[in-house]
């Protein structure tokens, strides 16, 4: 068995709740306000350790309140914090939500995320048992210099290519499993896929980001589930039917059991089967980190 490794962001969700948003200059009352650990890193690596794989995070905090918060939530998971360095001089990252009604506006400052850097990965040894992970809020060359350090171990690399963002030239030759919503492979392709794409609809539109055969893309598709395109071959994992109550961090989830799956030695199939019903127990709790599933209840429904 492998580790899960996850070079990725680690921020405080602040969300403040109103009756609506305030116009620019204005000042509302709201009603609540509630602290939630998030950033996409963060979360892949909970979802990663709640199924029970070995799992190390690499990352940085500031050295503030939310940074101490974010320490010790992260360690009560189970998760290995020895690459997660503290900043010099930079806060912690943090997403600032506004929710009013069901509309949110949100500003996220990536703060100490955005100097993860490819000395901080090079400190993290894997094998070629392990699974490296990482997404778009720190900096590609960090990624970069990860993958190719995974790559030259013989390990797996996942990315999510989130939120979406133009690739760095090197980057795409050293992905394994690239995972993205619709929304990223619209950015990616310029193809819009609209509401119920096809399968052969969206296998095309995969097929424009022009993968190797060794590579599998998976695209997610929300409540209908995922397509993975490997080669020619491209299959529908179909959603299950559930009642979804909050789809923050399905897709972090996704990434997440897809990863540990794999350090556990799974087939690439099987894992994605695996991924799919762990994020349709998530979508059926609040929260992100909180709905993470565990081993036992994704192993009840295999
Ligand atoms: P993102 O959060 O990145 O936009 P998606 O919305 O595509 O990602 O969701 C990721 C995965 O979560 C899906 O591929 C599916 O497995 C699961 N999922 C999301 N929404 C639902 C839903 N309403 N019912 C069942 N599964 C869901």
């Amino acid at each position: 068995m492998g580790r899960v490794v996850v070079a990725g962001s680690i921020n405080m969700d602040v969300v403040a709740t109103a009756e609506r948003h305030p116009r620019i200059g204005e000042t509302v009352a709201g009603h609540s306000v509630m602290y939630f650990p998030g950033g996409k890193g963060a979360n892949q690596a909970v979802s990663a350790a709640k199924l029970g794989a070995p799992t190390s995070l690499i990352g940085r905090l500031g050295r503030d309140a939310f940074g101490e918060q974010l320490r010790a939530f992260l360690a009560s998971q189970g998760i290995d914090l020895t690459a997660v360095k503290d900043s010099a001089g930079a806060a912690t990252g943090t997403a600032l939500i506004t929710l009013a009604k069901a509309d949110n506006t949100i500003v996220v400052i990536p703060g100490a995320n955005a100097e993860v850097s490819p000395e901080d990965v090079a400190q993290v040894a894997l094998t070629a048992s392990d699974v490296a992970v990482s997404q778009f809020e720190i900096p590609q060359a960090t990624i970069v210099a990860f993958f190719r350090q995974a790559r030259a171990a013989g390990a797996t690399t996942i990315l999510n290519p989130a939120p979406a963002s133009a690739f760095d030239s090197a980057l795409f030759a050293l992905i394994d499993v690239l995972v993205l919503n619709e929304t990223e492979l619209g950015f990616l392709t310029g193809i819009a896929l609209g509401d119920t794409p096809t399968l052969p609809q969206v296998s095309d539109a995969v097929r424009a980001l022009d993968p190797r055969d060794d590579q599998t893309v998976c695209v997610t598709l929300g409540a209908r589930g995922a397509v993975a395109v490997t080669g020619s071959k491209a299959r529908l994992v179909e959603g299950r039917a559930v009642t979804a109550v909050d789809t923050t961090g399905a897709g972090d989830c996704f990434v997440g059991a897809l990863a540990a799956r794999l350090s556990q030695g799974a087939p690439i199939a099987d894992a994605i089967g695996y991924a799919n019903i762990a994020a349709s127990i998530s979508v059926q709790r609040m929260g992100a980190g909180p709905s993470m599933p565990t081993a036992e209840e994704v192993g009840a429904l295999l």
